[in-house]
Parts: structure tokens; sequence; C-alpha cells
């Protein structure tokens, strides 16, 4: 098995601009360290405009070629990747635990879950279908196509860091379109290291550039307003979307938008709770929480509130915070200081307003930004916590008195990503599908997340799909041709 050393010497360092490793124009470098032990971990090229404007120059001239590439080909070369990137499981896993700090296993995790979107995709590219047939009078033939978008920006967050990069790049390839990737400045390497993996399978030169920056919006701003970029994909918090949004309306570009998420999950008192409470754990805690997936609240009915908390608290009592490196760790760091003072301020705010806390409730001193797993209950209507994404490994617990009340309470939020359901009544979970706003619903389960799947949301959770037939469709444009009718 590598070393970490090793393997971080075997990540690039530089920006990957037109199938070569270059510098810098800014002479600047970017740190990325270990949220575990806040140790700088590599420092690696950090972009600057001159740079994306390369890129961006880069992107355009491969597009047309690339376009023309046998859809067989664009599949093969996904499927190299696919098989390259399981050679390479165990080093993407550590790597991505080093710079993000999930435990090991939850990283070997998202190479399959990142993987599939690979494989998946590199099925759809030859799978792309149009259609022949006459007009509705019969004096014309109809013929509709579809055809690459054309270069592509995608941004991707930091907390899977490699599924939300095959999750654009795979159906954009497929497509036929160049790309743009820009990773979190918290965790570039995974891309880095992805992006070679992708060299080495054969993805011509120009097809895909990567930026790392610590200038995100100075190096953006140029891509989205440059007339050849012809669509952005962002996946990343609702705030920034809004604005990368407005910033793509003059041009008029094709976006999709994976933004925040609030899910609520609901157990009803005819729920079967060991598979309730099994679910909780996975829905809450995979990731450290740090989901758009996460469940955020727990809404709970009345009759069953108190038996629900103290199963899961006994669960999160036998949780192991560490390193993810090490064995046996279930949760790890989270991601930055930063995200460590939200999380305090969200359990400090719920407690105030008369929550009680039945485990952890506090940050863990000493290196690295650790904070305790923690059950909250008897949350308050108008608590922070219920309207704020917490991104962090916080279960909070409130309830409902009716099957009308839960739907409100879920339904009460900006965010519409994900929800969650657990009861046993068959007609009940039919109107709870129609009446939940939400993009997807996991009905009795605790994880939806699938490359076979459509991934996305509803109201201010965003715009388009990513994954299942969709996926590719956001990639691609509908072209229709009118001919006379030959016959006539
Ligand atoms: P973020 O919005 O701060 O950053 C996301 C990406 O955008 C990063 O690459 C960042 O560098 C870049 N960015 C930030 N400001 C920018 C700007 N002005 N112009 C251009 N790029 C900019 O989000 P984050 O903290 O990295 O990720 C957490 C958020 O992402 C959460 O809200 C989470 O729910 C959401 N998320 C959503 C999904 C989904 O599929 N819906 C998946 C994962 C994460």
């Amino acid at each position: 098995m590598i070393s970490e050393a090793e393997l971080l010497a075997a990540v690039p360092n530089q920006l990957f601009i037109g199938g070569r490793w270059v510098e810098s124009s800014s002479g600047r470098r970017l740190d990325v360290h270990d949220p575990a032990t806040g140790a700088v971990i590599k420092s690696i090229a950090d972009a600057n405009e001159a740079d994306a404007s390369r890129a961006m120059d880069a992107a355009a001239n491969a597009q047309a070629e690339w376009g023309r590439t046998a859809p067989r080909s664009r599949s093969d070369l996904l499927r190299s990747a696919f098989d390259l990137l399981h050679e390479r499981a165990e080093e993407f896993a550590l790597l991505m635990t080093l710079e993000m700090g999930k435990p090991l296993d939850a990283s070997r995790g998202e190479v399959v879950y990142g993987g599939e979107f690979l494989r998946w995709f590199s099925e759809e590219a030859v799978r792309v279908a149009g259609r022949y047939g006459s007009n509705q009078e019969g004096t014309g033939r109809m013929l509709v196509t579809q055809l690459p978008v054309g270069p592509c920006y995608l941004i991707t967050p930091w907390n899977f860091p490699l599924a939300m990069a095959t999750r654009k790049v795979a159906p954009a390839l497929a497509a036929g379109c160049t790309v743009i990737l820009k990773p979190a400045a918290l965790t570039p390497l995974t891309t880095l290291y992805f992006a070679k993996l992708l060299g080495e399978v054969g993805l011509p030169v120009g097809v895909l550039n990567v930026l790392t920056t610590s200038a995100s919006a100075d190096v953006s701003a140029p891509i989205i307003a440059d007339p050849r970029l012809r669509k952005l994909s962002f996946t990343g918090s609702t705030a920034v979307g809004r604005q990368l949004l407005a910033q793509a309306a003059p041009s008029v570009l094709r976006t999709s938008m994976e933004l925040g998420g609030n899910a609520p999950f609901l157990v009803f008192e005819d729920a079967d709770l060991d598979r309730a409470v099994d679910a909780a754990m996975i829905a809450k805690f995979r990731n450290i929480g740090q989901a758009c997936t996460a469940a955020n609240r727990f809404i709970v009915h009345e009759s069953v509130a108190e038996q629900f908390a103290q199963r899961v608290t006994e669960k999160v009592q036998a949780f192991r915070v560490g390193r993810g490196t090490e064995a046996g760790v279930d949760i790890g760091p989270l991601i930055n200081e930063d995200a460590v003072l939200k999380v305090e301020s969200l359990v400090d705010d719920a407690v105030a307003r008369g929550a009680s806390v039945l485990t952890g409730g506090a940050r863990i001193a000493g290196a690295g930004t650790f904070y305790e797993p923690t059950v909250v209950t008897e949350v308050a209507a108008g608590s922070d916590i219920l309207a704020t994404e917490i991104f962090g490994p916080v279960l909070s617990i409130s309830t409902f008195s009716d099957e009308a009340d839960a739907v409100a309470k879920a339904n009460d939020t900006d965010f519409g990503l994900v929800s969650y359901a657990f009861t046993q009544d068959l007609a009940r979970a039919q109107r709870l599908v129609e009446s939940l706003q939400t993009g997807m619903l996991g009905l009795n389960v605790g994880v939806v997340s699938n490359a076979a799947a459509p991934f996305g949301g509803v109201k201010q959770s965003g715009l388009g799909r990513e994954g299942g037939l969709e996926g590719i469709r956001e990639y691609l444009d509908t072209k229709y041709v009118l001919t006379p009718n030959p016959f006539a």
C-alpha cells in the first residue's frame, strides 16, 4: 500500500491546461491542509484571471474536434477511466481522507459512488437518440437531433471531492463537451489526481482543463462572461449559486445548479423504528454530516419521539471520533474552523431556545477541527438549526402531531433537495410522494444517491439533474430540422 508521503508526491501541483501541467501566471501557491491535524499537506498552483483565459482558449479550441469524435471512442475512454480509478481506489480514498477528513471507509464508498458516473455515462455516450417523422400536416419531415452544448465550466464543492467532479465531467465528456473544472480550494488534490488519470487514459489535449485557485470569484467571472462558454454547472451553496445565476444571465448561459438542502426526516407513529434508527445514522452522519443530502431536521411523531431520541443517542454515543486514516473511526473532523463555529452557534441557539442536549454538544479541544457527534431534542420552532444547513454531526429532533402537521413542517423551508420519510402505511406514503416539496425522496431508506438516478432539487435547491437518463441532457442541445415531404 502506498504511503501518505508517496501519494502526496504523486499528485500534480500545477494547473492542467491544454494537455500540459503548467505553473500559474500569478506565481502564487495555494496550501492544502489536513483538517484532522491542521498541517499543510501540499502546496499547489493558485490560478488567476490570465490562467482562466488560457483554460478558456484551450477548451474552446478543442471543442469542435471533441464534439465530432465517435461516441464509442468517448465511451471507451470513460470506461478506461472507470477501470483505472478502481485500480487506484485505495489511492483516491486515502487522498480524499487526507484533504477532506472523512473516514477511509467513507472515502472508499465515494470512490465506488463517484466511479459509477464514469461507467454510467460511458454507457450513455452511445445512446444519445434523435427522431425522424412526419409533421402533423404531412407536408414535411421533422428531424430532431442532439448536439453537444459546447465548452462547459464546472465548479465543485469540497465535501465530495471525487464524486462531485465525476458527476459533471463524465456526462459532459460523454456528450462531446470540453470542460474547465474548478474544484474547491479546500480539496483540490483529488481533482488534480483525477485529471492526471484522465490524461493517462488518453483524453485529447484541451478537452479537460483544471484551475485550482484561492480566488474563485476573480477566476470564474471572466470565464462566465466569455461568449465562447456555453454552459455553467455548479455544485455548492445556494448563496454562491444565486450570484453565479446573476452572472450567467447577461449571456443567457445554460446552467445547472446543485445547491444547498435542508432535508426533513419524518418518522411516523407506524414506522419500523429499527429501520428508521439505522437509516437516521446514515442520513445524518455520512460524511460527518457534511452532505447536501444530510438529514437536517428529524421531525418525529410525538408518540415515538422519546423512544427514537433514546435509540439514536445510544448509537451516537458508540461512535469513534478521530483522524479518518485510523482504523475504526466513524466521525472525522469538520472541514475547517468556520464549520466548527457555525455548528457551535446553531447548537447554542437551539439550547438557548429550550432544546436538550442528549449527547455531545461541544467542540473537541486539541489539533484539528473536531466537533462531538451530538443529539439535541425538543428543538423549538424558530430555532436557527431548523432553518440552516447544519453541515456537521448534529442530529436535531422536533415533533409533529399529525400527517398534515408533518407535511407543513417538512415543507417549511426555501430548500427542496431531498426528504426522508418512514411509514408502513402505503396510502400515506403515496400522499407524501405527492405532497412533499422535494426533488428526491427516501421512502424508508436513508441514502438516495445513485448514478442511475436523477439527482437534484426543487425550490432554492437548484436547477437541473445530475445522473440518470437526465444527466447527459444537461450537456446536449436539441436541434430540430424540417425538410419538405419527399413524396409530395
Ligand atoms: P460554496 O458555495 O462555498 O463553494 C462551492 C464552490 O464554489 C467551490 O469550488 C468554491 O471555490 C466556489 N465558489 C465560491 N464562491 C464563488 C464565486 N463567487 N464564484 C465562483 N465560484 C465560487 O460551497 P461549499 O462550502 O464548497 O459546499 C457546501 C455547499 O454545497 C452546501 O450548501 C451543500 O449543500 C452544497 N452541495 C450541494 C450538492 C448538491 O448536489 N445539491 C452537493 C454537494 C454540496
